[in-house]
């Protein structure tokens, strides 16, 4: 049976992504987040068997399930560019760590939207993100395409829950798309989550204008900016702008039970600590 809650966090699989299920169960973890290929480059080598296999058995050990894996794809990955070369390439990038996703037996695959780079409106822009979407899960068959909220910095798009909707509108199979929402994000684009009733008041406007259903995983980040700045920099839980408060009514919200719930705070060596407050908080009511 799964666990009620997946909290963990994104860990390295340097060396090879069969370590990444090691380095979570180092920390506590019953979920994490990973790169399947080197996020900064275009192009990284085919997976090995040997690799996928060691990966799939050491998640058995860890007992870490695969819908409780968030791999995140390339930061160079841009689905709404406004230039239609570039577009194509970002779109074969994309299908192409889909496909790895697939391979290894992953089920998510979460990525920023996109940006208009102030060469194109708005909704051609978000037009294209859900293009892109859709052009990636006719060629694919299990992976949930899964968009994670920006902090809305630059011509980042996906800032705003009307944004996310109207990115999931366009998407043909949206048995196969879905939300991370990155709490760091969320108030750096002026979303308010401070309090219980705040944050409360926040998760329900989610769950109106994009619906619950949608909510697949979530990046658990204190923020070192504060609300509406803009500004996408991540803080340990508590130690930010965003305070504990936010984080330990998120734990008492049913829509996080089930998805994996995966910190990107700045001290790794904090990870254990954090994953223990957080699951603490569980029981706290
Ligand atoms: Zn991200
Ligand atoms: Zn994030």
């Amino acid at each position: 049976m799964q666990p009620n809650y997946l909290i963990g966090a994104h860990v390295s699989a340097s060396g090879g992504i069969a370590n990444a299920p090691i380095n979570a169960a180092a920390i506590g973890a019953n979920a994490f987040a990973l790169f399947t290929k080197n996020q900064r480059r275009w192009v990284s080598k085919a997976l090995d068997e040997k690799q996928i296999e060691l990966f799939q058995e050491n998640c058995q050990i860890a007992n870490i399930s695969m819908d409780a894996i968030l791999p995140h794809d390339s930061y160079l990955i841009n689905l709404g560019h406004p230039d239609d070369e570039l577009l194509t390439k970002s779109r074969e990038a994309f299908f192409d760590e889909i496909a790895r996703c697939e391979q290894i037996g992953l089920t998510l695959l979460n990525f920023h939207p996109g940006s208009h780079l102030r060469k194109i409106d708005t909704d051609k822009c978000i037009r294209r993100i859900s293009d892109s979407i859709n052009f990636a899960l006719a060629r694919s068959s299990t992976v949930t395409a899964v968009i994670e909220n920006t902090a809305g910095q630059g011509s980042n798009l996906g800032h705003s829950f009307e944004q996310l909707a109207q990115i999931i509108d366009a998407v043909e199979d949206k048995s196969r798309v879905g939300i991370c929402i990155d709490t760091c994000h969320m108030f750096a684009a002026g979303y308010d989550i401070r309090s219980q009733e705040s944050c409360r008041a926040v998760f329900a406007e989610f769950d109106n204008i994009v619906g619950n259903q949608y909510l697949k995983a979530m990046h658990l980040n204190d923020s070192k900016t504060g609300l509406n700045s803009r500004v996408d920099r991540h803080e340990s839980l508590g130690k930010g702008e965003i305070g504990a408060e936010a984080f330990a009514t998120l734990m008492t919200l049913e829509a996080v039970k089930g998805i994996p719930l995966i910190l990107e705070t700045t001290s790794a060596e904090l990870w254990p600590e954090e994953i223990n407050w957080l699951r603490s908080m569980t029981k706290a009511q």
